[in-house]
């Protein structure tokens, strides 16, 4: 049985939407992108939502906005996506990797200080945290933004997998949609995310200052009004205020994200309950364990990730995902520590093992194809396939 990794769920309606753009004669940033902005901003719950053509841009941006530098340390994972350092980077600032924690591969909130610290003791002055919601479990945005409040640290949520996301600090507390104890959150709508424009991202943020800064940033640092000339009451007239970027989404993006959010809830939904037949079918593989559940978190279901327990596993974690590759069976890694990859290596002297969970997690961690219209059939063919690569003989 023939099984991708992933597979986008594009319905009628967004299909019609992007006709409909095509039709209009307007491709670029109009009146859909708006749209989708006050959509997007509604579902969440924020008071500004800028569009943009990546997450990674919203990343970018939102840094710029609160003032990094050169120099300045912000703390990242070791355990994400090559986005969340890279837009450090771009602004000459420093990573300042964090380990992870064994139970979810979220950040191990636990050592945030001491990584401050140690930064400090260096010469690095630290001005931000950037909490990824791996999965679409949330970190512990409680203990984070402790942290963040005793040093003044300003909060950036790579919140790439959590369209939708909730957390609470304890079961006798509210909960808590993702974005709200940061200042920026940045969400993405690549094509493998649990909503997609096929590429594109958003920002949220309760300040309008950042927005606005956002906003003229991502379009070559266009004055405030600039953007206006997408609209009917613009003009050809804008001042250029700094040298900017070339960020914004196009309409025929959005008005696929129109439709893809109204149906969010759906497809989490859905996600949620493929996700519980892996679960517990894979009770019954003993070299097979799914990540912890936390009962404090409305967990997005981005992705399906286990570990490979491989005293117990004949196999290696790349040896069991080429046997299911063979049966094609799509799986994949999230993922290669950052510290781990060359340009993090050398740049920052960083050996494997000063991030030892991260370190360890990588060699057993690996992706189940997860995505809304996937069968019974096809988790438990997964399910039976991975059992015959963690048991069978070699
Ligand atoms: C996908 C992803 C991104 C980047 O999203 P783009 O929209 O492709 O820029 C950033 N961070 C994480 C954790 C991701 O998984």
């Amino acid at each position: 049985m023939k099984i991708p990794f992933h597979r986008p769920d594009i319905g009628e309606a967004e299909i019609a939407e992007v006709v409909d753009s095509l039709r209009s004669g307007w491709l670029t940033t109009g009146p859909k992108v708006k749209r989708f902005e006050e959509d997007f901003s509604e579902y969440i719950g924020k008071d500004h939502a800028v569009a943009l053509n990546s997450c990674t841009a919203g990343l970018h941006l939102a840094l710029e906005a609160l003032g990094i530098q050169e120099g300045d340390g912000v703390l990242v994972p070791t355990m994400t996506f090559a986005a969340t350092a890279e837009v450090v980077r771009y602004l000459g600032a420093i990573p300042v990797f964090v380990d992870c924690q064994k139970e979810d591969l979220n950040l191990d909130a636990s050592t945030l200080e001491a990584r401050l610290v140690s930064a400090e003791e260096q010469g690095i002055p630290v001005k931000a945290v950037i909490p990824v919601h791996f999965a679409g479990q949330m970190v512990d945005m409680a203990a984070v933004s402790e942290v963040a409040g005793q040093h003044n640290l300003k909060i950036v949520e790579d919140a790439a997998h959590c369209c939708p996301a909730h957390f609470r600090a304890d079961e006798s507390a509210e909960w808590e949609p993702v974005a709200r104890r940061s200042d920026v959150a940045a969400f993405s709508f690549y094509a493998n995310k649990t909503i997609t424009t096929g590429e594109g991202g958003m920002a949220l943020t309760d300040d309008e200052g950042l927005a606005d800064r956002m906003r003229i940033m991502g379009l070559h640092g266009m004055s405030r009004d600039a953007w206006k000339r997408y609209t009917a009451k613009g003009t050809a007239h804008y001042d250029i205020v700094a040298p900017g970027y070339k960020y914004n989404m196009t309409d025929v993006a959005a008005a696929i994200g129109i439709h893809q959010l109204k149906r969010a809830d759906e497809l989490h939904a859905e996600r949620k309950r493929l996700a519980g037949l892996y679960s517990e079918r894979l009770g019954k593989v003993e070299a097979i364990s799914p990540l912890e559940i936390n009962s404090n978190r409305i967990h997005s279901w981005h992705i399906y990730v286990v570990r490979i327990d491989l005293k117990k596993s004949t196999r290696t974690r790349d040896e069991v995902a080429s046997y299911l590759r063979e049966r094609e069976i799509g799986t994949s890694i999230h993922w290669c520590p950052l510290h781990m990859h060359s340009y993090y290596r050398d740049t920052f002297k960083y050996q494997p093992e000063d991030f030892p969970v991260a370190r360890q997690m990588f060699d057993e961690i690996l992706t189940l194809p997860l995505y809304p219209g996937m069968t019974e059939s096809q988790i438990d063919a997964v399910v039976e396939t991975l059992e015959a690569a963690v048991q069978g003989e070699k």
